[in-house]
């Protein structure tokens, strides 16, 4: 599989195939493979959003209504789009592993929300469940991670581990979904109390995954632990 995914990632340099989501003709010159009309469509969430997750609000104030029952041990969630329309095709394609370079054009969107929420962070990437790495053949988060890493100077810290069979969260309930997570994160590196941590997901559903996260941080020492996704649901 991972020798798949790199044939096609080297297909893409060498024979340009069109927009990932509309198929439209890309030129050769775009550093992305989606078309400009599908680069117009990748719309960032709209104002105002909840201050904890981040998502946009409907009719509350601040706080979304979830946000306003469930705690968090992370501070902030931004995500920067909805998971929807031309969003949603595009990381599905990519999660896939079939356009792996849409990982250059995600990795932009992150830094341009990094900079603005987050400016000085050091970026903690959520590790993937026990097992997807093989059946896949690639971390799409670490993959964004690196990017942000060797493109744009972000520090990053591998510090997350996860330990145990986690079951896919998409398969779980709300309440079925903390309980799947909780006691698989390990933390794996040192940490230093004074640095501001961000996390660093694809995409953030209910928060659990981040919470637990978050947690593992703070229990090892991290005292400023934030969160930043590419969408949210
Ligand atoms: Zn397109
Ligand atoms: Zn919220």
């Amino acid at each position: 599989m991972d020798v798949l995914v790199g044939l096609r990632a080297a297909a893409d340099l060498v024979f340009p195939r069109g927009c990932a989501v509309c198929g439209a003709a890309v030129s050769p010159a775009s550093p992305w493979p989606l078309c400009p009309s599908c680069v117009g469509h990748l719309v960032p969430m709209a104002e105002p959003r909840c201050c904890r997750c981040g998502k946009t609000l409907l009719s509350e104030h601040q706080l979304c209504t979830r946000c306003r029952q469930a705690s968090f041990h992370f501070g902030r969630a931004i995500p920067v789009y909805r998971y929807a329309g031309t969003v949603k095709s595009a990381i599905l394609v990519w999660k896939g592993g079939d356009r792996r370079s849409l990982s250059r054009l995600f990795a932009r969107s992150l830094h341009t929300a990094l900079s603005e929420h987050f400016p000085g962070a050091v970026l903690v990437p959520v590790p993937p469940r026990p097992g997807k790495v093989r059946a896949r053949g690639w971390d799409q988060v670490d993959d964004v991670a690196r990017i942000l890493e060797r493109q744009y100077g972000w520090a990053v810290l591998r510090a997350l581990a996860r330990v145990g069979r986690a079951r896919a969260q998409k398969t779980l309930g709300l309440a079925e979904r903390a309980s799947n997570l909780s006691g698989s994160i390990v933390v794996t590196r040192p940490l230093v109390s004074s640095v501001p941590y961000v996390l660093v997901d694809d995409i953030i559903t209910t928060g659990a995954t981040l919470d637990s996260c978050a947690r593992a941080l703070l229990s090892k020492g991290a005292v400023s632990v934030n969160a930043v996704t590419l969408a949210a649901h």
